[in-house]
């Protein structure tokens, strides 16, 4: 099944960062975070690559699941040299992407053999509750 668009964001880093109360661009790209951190494995992006996408005002932040997996453990900000809260930018990262109510599935992208095949109900169902 098709995932729906990441939409725009206007100002998203800006955004981002007045959610956060963080600077991204304190960030040097040391990597330290990324080497402390205990969920790498099962993010897409490592936490370095987040800031540095941030930093990009990359908007397909948004499609990771990175944010979802931290666990706001603080090990990357005792870690970090300049003192960057990594868990803030994700739950930033968070609220936004909840905020826009973006759906992992889009039925404009839906084929109508896949339409007719799904339940109705799963269908309207998972319009809204799969967000993470
Ligand atoms: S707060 Fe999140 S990103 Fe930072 S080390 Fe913990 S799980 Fe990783
Ligand atoms: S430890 Fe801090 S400065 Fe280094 S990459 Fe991570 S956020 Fe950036």
């Amino acid at each position: 099944m098709s995932r729906a668009k990441t939409v725009s964001v206007e100002n998203f880093r800006a955004r981002v960062e007045e959610l956060s109360g963080e600077n991204v661009f304190a960030c040097y790209q040391c990597g330290m975070c990324s080497a402390g951190c205990p969920l790498t494995d099962q993010m897409d992006r490592l936490p370095s690559q987040v800031i540095r996408d941030l930093q990009q005002d990359d908007i397909t932040l948004l499609e990771s699941n990175a944010m979802w997996v931290c666990a706001s453990c603080l090990a990357c900000e005792v870690r970090c040299p300049k003192g960057v809260d990594l868990a803030k930018l994700m739950e930033a990262l968070r609220q936004l992407h909840l905020r826009k109510e973006l759906d992992h599935v889009s039925i404009d992208e839906m084929s109508p053999q896949e339409i007719a095949k799904l339940p109705q109900i799963a269908l309207v169902a998972s319009f809204r509750k799969k967000t993470g």
